[in-house]
């Protein structure tokens, strides 16, 4: 069994607590029992568990998971010192705001023989498996995910971190890709920015990828995908909610990591595309900012 506490009680954190109190039956989530949550304010107990220090979940023998949930900047510090204290991570995506800090903690990761786990509950969407099967075996001639959503929270970091999970359908479902442009429009006043970056598959397909945010723009994601003899423009509405929540099929994808059921190649390939991600977020932030 597999202690474990939450570090940031916000939408994602509350999610993971009512999860971990309520596994999906005969999962490998069932490992994992929460014994606390750690919060920057002084609250009562949530979903009838206690607040722990930091110091606490950090030193205590019981505690051998963090479940990392606060805002983007604040991730990479948390998950370097849970890290640190030999204590498995799984941290919302993403796990940094730099590629370089990533390759470091994931460093760290294997020096202290822990799990570092990367949420990405996006891979688990209707729309992404949609996707992933029409895409399958087709050459991409070129494509267009253009992403709006409302203005961007206070330290969640530049679009292209932000919005990596965008990136990791593009990524997942197109394979490794290069930056080979990037621009940034931006309206401080009323909080308003545009990324584009043009991306070129191995074959040198082009695929741009827009993240859009401003006050009232809707939470949509556009896509052009144009193949041979094809093209993708919409994603059909699912006709079920699945029954599996997109967060608990992230930690059972997690606690299966902790009870050794995912073999060391996969745990490989997801790393490989993590960082891939990672990188390519760091090129794009790099050419716009320039
Ligand atoms: P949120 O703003 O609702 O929650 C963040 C919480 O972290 C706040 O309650 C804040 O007080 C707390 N916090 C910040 N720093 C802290 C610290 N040092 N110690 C303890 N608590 C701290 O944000 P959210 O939507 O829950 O997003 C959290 C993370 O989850 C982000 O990385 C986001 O990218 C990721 N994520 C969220 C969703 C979602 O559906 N909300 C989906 C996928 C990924």
């Amino acid at each position: 069994m597999f202690g474990a506490v939450v570090v940031g009680l916000g939408v994602a954190g509350s999610v993971r607590i009512r999860d971990m109190l309520a596994p999906l039956p005969g999962s490998a989530a069932e490992k994992l029992i929460f014994k606390g949550f750690v919060s920057r304010r002084s609250l009562g107990p949530q979903q009838g568990v206690e607040q722990v220090s930091v110091e606490d979940a950090l030193s205590r023998d019981d505690i051998s998971v963090a479940f990392v949930c606060t805002e983007n900047e604040s991730h990479e510090e948390n998950v370097r010192q849970f890290l640190a204290a030999g204590k498995h991570v799984c941290v919302e995506y993403p796990m940094t705001l730099s590629y370089e800090a990533a390759v470091d903690l994931w460093s760290l990761a294997e020096e202290k023989g822990v799990i570092l786990h990367e949420e990405h509950i996006e891979l688990f969407t209707a729309d992404f498996k949609y996707l992933k099967e029409k895409v399958q075996g087709q050459k991409l001639q070129e494509g267009t995910l253009h992403f709006t959503g409302g203005s961007l929270k206070p330290r969640f970091g530049f679009l292209a971190f932000s919005g990596i999970a965008r990136l990791t359908w593009l990524v997942d479902l197109f394979g490794e890709l290069t930056v080979n442009d990037a621009t940034l429009e931006e309206n401080p006043s009323n909080n308003y920015s545009k990324m584009t970056a043009k991306l070129l598959t191995a074959d040198n397909s082009p695929l741009t990828w827009i993240e859009e945010r401003g006050p009232g723009l809707p939470r949509a994601k556009n896509i052009n995908f144009r193949f041979d003899s094809f093209s993708l423009t919409e994603v059909p509405p699912p006709a079920s909610r699945g029954a599996v929540g997109l967060f608990m099929q992230d930690l059972v994808a997690f606690a299966a990591k902790l009870s050794g059921l995912v073999p060391q190649e996969e745990m490989k390939r997801e790393k490989r595309r993590v960082l891939h991600c990672l990188s390519l977020a760091q090129k794009i932030q790099d050419l716009c900012q320039k």
